[in-house]
């Protein structure tokens, strides 16, 4: 969005190719067709199959695109160490996926209750929806509820269930400012599966919102303010 808007408003014939192995945000999708037609080509569905930073091309399936400059985002996963303690997901063939298998409603890795996993690190907490969002405010939130595990259990206790929660501020424009706020809430269902609900809270008239929250989690996690609030 601030690339795409730097070009237009400087007036740089440049051009943004989103290559985009997902389907796109239908919030950004709509942006980038209403504002940036010019500045933006987003290119849904398509995976970087090659690579050549020297001649500065990539292909995807369908297509060769040259480029002077590159943001290259390498296929995401659990840092090698989750791998190496054997705690990655395995699909019915047995093959390693590339992110770790846990239980949603405790956060032990599956197999070993010694083990908390928590974070961007995880896999599939659900069925019903798939992995957790990959946020830090989740990250957080679920280093709390493994920490109170510990403690629950280190005093003979049953640990009081919780699950996290999830809240993302994005901006969806520049100039007027416009941002969004996405948030995710958990619940056990009755057999014992988690659901998620998402809202989006559009809003076109920010007044940091985001630097709340930031001073707000800062303040939980470390007890202290933010720098400049
Ligand atoms: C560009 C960008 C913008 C984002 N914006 C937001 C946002 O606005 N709000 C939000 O909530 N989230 C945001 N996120 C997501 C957020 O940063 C992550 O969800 C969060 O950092 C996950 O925390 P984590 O502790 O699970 O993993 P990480 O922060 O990745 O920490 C894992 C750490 O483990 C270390 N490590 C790996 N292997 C080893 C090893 N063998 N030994 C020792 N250390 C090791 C790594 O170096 C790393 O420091 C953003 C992410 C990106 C990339």
């Amino acid at each position: 969005m601030m690339i795409a808007w730097w070009l237009k408003t400087r007036r740089i014939p440049g051009r943004l190719v989103l290559v985009d192995a997902g389907g796109g945000m239908q919030r950004f999708n709509r942006v980038f067709a209403e504002r940036f037609p010019d500045q933006v080509q987003h290119l849904t569905h398509a995976t970087v199959k090659s690579l050549d930073p020297f001649a500065r091309t990539l292909a995807t399936e369908f297509d060769a695109i040259r480029f002077d400059d590159a943001i290259i985002i390498p296929p995401q996963g659990a840092a090698d160490i989750v791998r190496q303690a054997g705690l990655l997901e395995t699909d019915a063939a047995g093959t390693p996926g590339a992110w770790a298998a846990f239980d949603p409603l405790h956060l032990h890795a599956l197999g070993d209750e010694r083990i908390f996993l928590v974070g961007d690190l995880l896999g599939r907490a659900s069925p019903l929806f798939g992995a957790y969002p990959k946020s830090a405010h989740m990250a957080a939130r679920q280093g709390r509820i493994a920490a109170d595990e510990i403690i629950a259990r280190s005093r003979g206790k049953m640990p009081v269930q919780a699950l996290p929660e999830s809240v993302c501020h994005l901006y969806t424009d520049v100039e007027p400012m416009e941002a969004m706020r996405i948030d995710a809430q958990y619940r056990v269902r009755g057999d014992g599966l988690v659901t998620q609900s998402v809202r989006q809270h559009e809003d076109p008239q920010p007044r940091g919102e985001d630097q709340a929250w930031l001073r707000g989690m800062t303040q939980e996690i470390l007890g202290a303010g933010t720098a400049g609030g």
